[in-house]
């Protein structure tokens, strides 16, 4: 594997979201002087944190899969997970709503799945459902670690017996015909597919590989943390201070001071630091500029399609379990709208979260918030005026939602964001799900956590490897961190 050359004593990481701090602990953790320079006032980046009329609301990430990885995170600086955060696992992990009046529970644990598909769609299924799971499994184990996990100097170091591993399970074949295989009920493919789009990708078009998101989520688990999602970053923060890291808060990085070619100092509002190696954690053309260098590509990467989310509280009661997927009727079509078309749904398929489900501390006592969050196209694909649309938008899925699961819910708390608020942050195309997970922007053709040209700078966050999402952006940390010291213990 290749790292960084030159001394590493003092690294400079730039963010603190969760990709940042993560490779502020792992390096914390084996011994550098690490100090974290952060534009906002506080860690969390897109797991940002509201506060308004007594209601918390987690404004990014909602699903949180794989917390093996966050507590190899809390390990690598000497800490346990569980003297952090209280994690409560959620069962069902969602509950999977249909256009015809149908409902399924989506539980992680098998017995109690198989029971449901069984009386959801018959035997038949449920035996394919067994069938999915345990080839879901086998995928999971011959791709996360050694293609997800890992760093990969070049495509040639793939051409191995787990790239042949992965072609006979059928990893390269589509990802709606791979789980037809198992699977003939069209409203359970839809359970096992629409993970797609959280790479930024549709069923159709993306390869059976990205079914290792499905395996998080509906094997794995989907987990909540006591205090919502913006406990995470705050206990990484706390657990990295305490690890000896630095946080400069409030500052934003302006230039990257270089001689020849590596970076000498990181210049921001607040001052100048002198660094020995910079892990950037800021979106690719970002970075890129910072850096001063063109990335190498000869065709642009293409962003995934953004989202309009609405958090919204109030008084009342609903049997809404944490996570709800309100599926649309159109399905193909769905994704040609938001990826090919570039307009929103006309049959909006919609991810509703109950975040007081779990913790009720979330809201004043009494009331119930909510957040909606409906896949829209990228400002690339689509622009539109979403500073004038944003709000109406917002008000339509409402009443969509109200009209389904929350009659007579009332709002007393409302706050909405938008593609134009993701790039007034200045993601690219107002997504804050960065580049699409297509083949080619993915594994090894992903733009590289080593940028050319530089010899002590190295990228993290989901523009970079391994991609977009809560593991993976914990993983990318690492991986940074393994680019700048080795591997431990290799
Ligand atoms: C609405 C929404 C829903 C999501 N849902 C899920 C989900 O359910 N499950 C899941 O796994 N993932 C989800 N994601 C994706 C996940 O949240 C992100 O992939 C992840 O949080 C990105 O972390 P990061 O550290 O790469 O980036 P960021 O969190 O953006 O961190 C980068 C940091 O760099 C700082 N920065 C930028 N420029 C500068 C500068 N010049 N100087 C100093 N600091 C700078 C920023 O302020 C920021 O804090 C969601 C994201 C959003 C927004």
């Amino acid at each position: 594997m290749r790292t960084v050359t030159g001394p590493t004593g003092h690294v400079v990481v730039v963010g603190a979201g969760l990709a940042g701090l993560s490779a502020a602990l792992h390096l914390a953790g084996r011994g550098r002087r690490v100090t974290v320079v952060e534009r906002d006032p506080g860690p969390g980046g897109r797991t940002g944190r509201v506060v308004t009329g007594g209601y918390h609301l987690d404004t990014g990430p909602t699903v949180l899969t794989m917390p093996s990885i966050l507590a190899d995170v809390f390990a690598a600086a000497g800490a346990d997970l569980a003297d952090h955060l209280q994690l409560t696992r959620l069962d069902p992990a969602y509950t999977a709503r249909f256009a015809d009046g149908s409902v399924l529970r989506v539980h992680a644990d098998e017995e109690r799945m198989t029971d449901a598909v069984r009386a959801f769609a018959g035997p038949d299924e449920a035996a394919g459902y067994r069938r999915l799971r345990e080839w879901l499994t086998r995928l999971y184990a011959a791709e996360f670690d050694r293609f997800v996990a890992a760093n990969i100097d070049s495509p040639l170091g793939l051409l191995s017996t787990d790239l042949a591993r992965l072609a006979a399970l059928g990893g390269f074949r589509r990802l709606d015909r791979k789980i037809g295989t198992f699977l003939r009920d069209e409203r359970l493919k839809r359970v096992f597919t629409f993970q797609a789009l959280y790479a930024g990708e549709s069923p159709m078009r993306a390869l059976a590989l990205y079914a290792v998101i499905s395996y998080l989520d509906t094997v794995g688990g989907v987990y909540f943390p006591e205090g919502g999602m913006a406990a995470v970053p705050r206990a990484m923060a706390a657990v990295a201070e305490a690890a000896g890291v630095e946080f400069r808060y409030g500052e934003a990085v302006t230039a990257l001071e270089r001689r020849g070619a590596r970076i000498t100092a990181v210049r921001t509002t607040g001052g100048r630091t002198p660094c020995d190696a910079v892990v950037l954690t800021t979106e690719p053309h970002e970075s890129y500029r910072l850096l001063g260098r063109a990335p190498r590509r000869p065709i642009p990467l293409r962003p995934a399609p953004s989202a309009v989310v609405l958090h919204t509280g109030g008084p009342g009661d609903w049997p809404v379990g944490h996570h709800t997927i309100s599926f649309g009727r159109g399905w193909a079509s769905t994704f040609r709208e938001l990826i090919t078309e570039g307009s929103p749904m006309s049959d909006p398929s919609l991810l509703i979260t109950r975040p007081t489900a779990t913790d009720p501390g979330l809201a004043p006592a009494g009331r119930q918030l909510f957040s909606i969050l409906a896949p829209v196209p990228n400002l690339r694909r689509g622009p539109r005026d979403w500073d004038a649309e944003a709000e109406p938008y917002a008000k339509e899925i409402l009443d969509r939602v109200r009209a389904d699961l929350l009659p007579g819910f009332e709002p007393e708390a409302w706050h909405v964001l938008g593609p134009n608020d993701w790039a007034r942050r200045g993601m690219v195309a107002g997504t804050p799900f960065s580049y699409a997970h297509s083949f080619v922007q993915t594994g090894p053709f992903r733009p590289r956590n080593l940028p050319p040209g530089t010899e002590n700078v190295v990228l993290a966050g989901g523009g970079t490897v391994p991609g977009v999402g809560v593991p993976t952006v914990l993983l990318s940390g690492r991986l940074a961190a393994d680019r700048i010291t080795g591997e431990p213990g290799r």
